[in-house]
């Protein structure tokens, strides 16, 4: 899962500085924060855990493995 990894685009040979919009968590663009431990990991590496009738999202296998 490593396309759409930067979002600077050239587009007809017009150069972007790539001013992506606020989050300094850029990596595949689609990262979320783990529920537990806050770090912000890439879908793949994510799993839904049920909290209180909501989903929230957390590292897989577990937070530990997370680096
Ligand atoms: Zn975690």
């Amino acid at each position: 899962m490593s396309k759409d990894t930067v979002t600077a685009v050239r587009e007809g040979g017009l150069r972007y500085t790539s001013k992506v919009g606020g989050s300094p968590f850029l990596g595949s663009g689609h990262t979320r924060s783990c529920f537990k431990c806050g770090k912000h990991r890439p879908p793949s590496s994510l799993q839904s855990l049920r909290v209180l009738g909501r989903n929230e999202v957390v590292c897989k296998p577990n937070c530990k493995t997370a680096e």
